[in-house]
């Protein structure tokens, strides 16, 4: 397993659309295993794989519950809507205010290509939408209402 390196704001692989997974191998087992690690190391809850450079349909996930790897996931039903705060491992210091469904269920597959689905209410609906999001090159500040001023943000950091 190896720590990748984040891809940052304004970097153009953030805008663009992604391409299925089409092998279920042992280079796509890496993959998972090593944005996992990266998310954890850099404490979030997703990360999508366009944010280590590669522009296929992968993401992971980990509200705390554990990791969900997702491997060409579609969002299949939705409901409901929360308003809150987000931010991207992309755009450091950077945050929103996004309206996300309160509820979604994905249907994914796994990284041997069987498919599953997954339910996820508040934070996890959040996190499945905003890496969702990131396969099709739409990031969190595309669909923010508002973002945060920088003096706000410093409050935000310091407590
Ligand atoms: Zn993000």
């Amino acid at each position: 397993m190896a720590i990748r390196n984040i891809v940052k704001d304004g970097d153009p692989i953030l805008k663009k659309k992604c391409r299925p997974v089409e092998k279920f191998d042992k280079k796509l087992a890496d993959l998972l295993d090593d944005m996992a690690q990266t998310m954890h190391k850099a404490n979030g809850v997703g990360l999508a794989a366009p944010q280590v450079g590669i522009l296929r349909r992968l993401a992971v996930v980990d509200v705390g519950e554990g990791v969900i790897e997702l491997v060409n996931p579609k969002i299949i039903a939705y409901s409901g809507e929360q308003d809150g705060l987000e931010g991207c491992l992309s755009f450091p210091g950077q945050w929103g205010y996004t309206r996300r469904p309160e509820y979604v269920k994905v249907k994914a597959q796994n990284r041997k290509g069987e498919e599953f689905t997954v339910e996820g209410r508040e934070l996890l609906a959040r996190a499945f939408c905003h890496e969702l999001d990131h396969l099709d090159g739409i990031v969190f500040k595309d669909v923010a209402d508002r973002l945060l001023t920088p003096q706000e943000v410093e409050e935000l950091e310091k407590s």
